[in-house]
């Protein structure tokens, strides 16, 4: 497996809250999780908890390299909530972050997701994106009502709404009626969206690309291609140039009319993993 991949901060802001590591088998990308405005019990913030819990799940594959994603991941929250015990970690707004992990084994990939940030697969010439549609689905109504598109990126009356969202956004968190995501709860790994892709035979994965919506937007928001369109890009110019075509797809909607969206820039990752002769 040949991984290459790219992380950037939104323009303007001070931190990634994106991350994106290769550990031995297993690869992931992570999207930390802000509430604008709100109390979150924590003293570290999203940035902090994204970078501990990817520590966190280093060690974990190195303590037990052959163990499932769900188990990795289980054993990576509980260890990251002993990171800050002097912080709530009751609280619905404690960081948080989503997570798409892949790891290889002798003739497949296995995959891991939680929230939104897709897989996307080439199989023999068929590429399809996995997702985990449970946020996009408890959070419909939510966004529907905060991204009217009728006021600008950045104005008061937008923030207001973002917090609003924010708001009822935080009571579907890691509950059965709404969706999960890695926070303090380690049943959101068992809970999380998981399969396996074949590496051998004819539907065996070429490539496979974990993304952040900060970069999946290309498609999904922005429109500029569809995924094997995105695959390509990535193939042949590059994770940064995805990154670069993002930033001037937003730039070009400065004030979300066209495409409403929670943030003017976000940040984005993305790690392209090629095998066999790919
Ligand atoms: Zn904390």
């Amino acid at each position: 497996m040949i991984v290459t991949s790219a992380t950037e901060a939104a323009p303007g802001r001070p931190a990634n809250e994106d991350q994106v590591f290769r550990h031995g088998r297993v690869v992931g990308v992570l999207d930390g999780v802000t509430a604008p405005d709100l109390p979150t019990g924590c003293a570290h913030g999203p940035a902090w908890y994204v970078r501990r819990l990817v520590a966190r799940l280093r060690e974990s594959v190195d303590d037990e390299p052959g163990a499932v994603l769900t188990e990795l991941l289980a054993q990576a929250i509980i260890r990251v909530r002993g990171d800050h015990p002097g912080c709530d970690l009751g609280d619905p707004s404690t960081p948080a972050a989503t997570v798409c992990l892949v790891g290889v084994g002798a003739d497949r990939l296995d995959y891991l997701l939680l929230g939104d940030s897709p897989l996307v697969a080439d199989q023999g010439g068929h590429v399809a994106a996995f997702t985990d549609d449970r946020f996009d689905l408890a959070y419909a109504s939510i966004r529907a009502e905060a991204l009217r598109g009728d006021v600008p990126l950045g104005s008061a009356e937008h923030r207001a709404r973002q917090r609003t969202a924010a708001l009822r956004k935080r009571e579907l968190t890691n509950t059965p009626e709404g969706y999960w995501i890695a926070a303090a709860d380690p049943r959101a790994a068992a809970n999380a969206i998981t399969g396996s892709l074949p590496l051998t035979g004819p539907a065996a994965v070429r490539r496979a690309a974990l993304l952040t919506d900060g970069a999946s937007c290309a498609v999904d928001l922005f429109g500029l291609f569809d995924w094997a369109g995105l695959l390509d890009l990535v193939t042949e110019h590059g994770p940064q140039e995805l990154i670069r075509r993002v930033r001037a797809a937003e730039t070009a909607d400065r004030d979300g009319f066209t495409r409403p969206r929670h943030k003017r820039h976000d940040d984005a990752t993305i790690a392209l993993c090629r095998f066999g002769r790919a």
